[in-house]
């Protein structure tokens, strides 16, 4: 089987990997970094974002790890102490995968040029500095027109990161949906939305429509760009799926519990 390992590349992550390196390999296990079958995470959450976006075009044959050398995370749920039973796992090839929605987002230009991307987490519209005024349409209905600093479209298991901070809800990951959460809308006598989260099932769509020929910026996870001369944003449930290696049972529940409320 072959491997890979994505670092955050502090001191301890980096010692991890050196370790986990030499571990699998004397278990027979060949590290390629071109296409690994096995991606290992050591960070955070974060690191395993980095590591999903460098696999994202394989993501048919990879299963991804994620061990954690700060708090625990949602991806990265391996403590640094783990790593002996994990790489004997790997090696007696003793482990199930799991497979979680991913969000689809298709951005098409005026100019008839468009763009796919992948989110794990979620995409968000945002604009800096004046309001950001988009039409949202489901499913080809006219739905509303949202005045305010953004919307956040998020996956099931990025339900917990920045949708989370935003007061969405935690969605369980085995549900194939995909979630609109709101940032800061203008509500008055005059201007309108929903407030609420919405959340859409897999074969639903959601698309965005500047209003004026506004400029804004689009986040994919961690990665950051400036969208100019957009037509309109698509969102859906995306075909493909990432996959989780899963070594013992952590419930998602647990996960949260143990994330939010206490880690006893
Ligand atoms: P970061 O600023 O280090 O991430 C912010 C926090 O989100 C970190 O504590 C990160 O955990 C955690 N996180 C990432 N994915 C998560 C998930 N699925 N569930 C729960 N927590 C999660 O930046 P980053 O590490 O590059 O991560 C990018 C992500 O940051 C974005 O996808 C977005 O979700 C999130 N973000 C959150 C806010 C907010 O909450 N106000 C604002 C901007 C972005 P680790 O420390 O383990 O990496
Ligand atoms: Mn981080």
């Amino acid at each position: 089987m072959k491997f890979s390992i994505q670092s955050r590349q502090d001191v301890q992550s980096n010692e991890l990997m050196d370790l986990a390196k030499t571990y699998l390999q004397d278990f027979g296990l060949v590290y390629d970094e071109e296409e690994p079958e096995i991606v290992l995470s050591i960070g955070g959450d974060g690191t395993l974002l980095h590591a999903f976006h460098r696999y994202a075009k394989s993501l048919d044959k990879v299963a991804f790890v994620g061990i954690h050398t700060g708090h625990l995370g949602f991806y990265a749920d391996w403590k640094p102490s783990e790593l002996e039973k994990l790489v004997l796992s790997i090696a007696k090839k003793e482990f199930n995968t799991v497979a979680y929605p991913l969000l689809e987002v298709q951005v098409h230009h005026h100019n008839s040029e468009s763009n796919t991307y992948l989110a794990l987490n979620e995409a968000t519209i945002k604009s800096p500095d004046v309001t950001l005024v988009m039409d949202v349409e489901l499913n080809g209905e006219h739905f509303e027109r949202f005045r305010g600093d953004g919307l956040c479209v998020s996956t099931p298991s990025g339900s917990t990161a920045y949708n989370k901070a935003l007061g969405g809800a935690i969605i369980h990951p085995t549900l194939n949906a995909f979630q609109i959460t709101e940032m800061a809308s203008i509500n008055n006598r005059v201007f309108r939305t929903v407030g609420s989260s919405l959340v859409l099932p897999a074969h639903h769509n959601c698309v965005l429509k500047p209003v004026k020929d506004q400029q804004f910026n689009m986040t994919i996870d961690h990665i950051q760009m400036i969208q100019t001369d957009v037509k309109s944003i698509t969102f859906n449930v995306a075909n493909e799926r990432v996959r989780f290696a899963r070594f013992r049972p952590f419930p998602f529940w647990e996960r949260v519990h143990d994330s939010f409320i206490a880690n006893e």
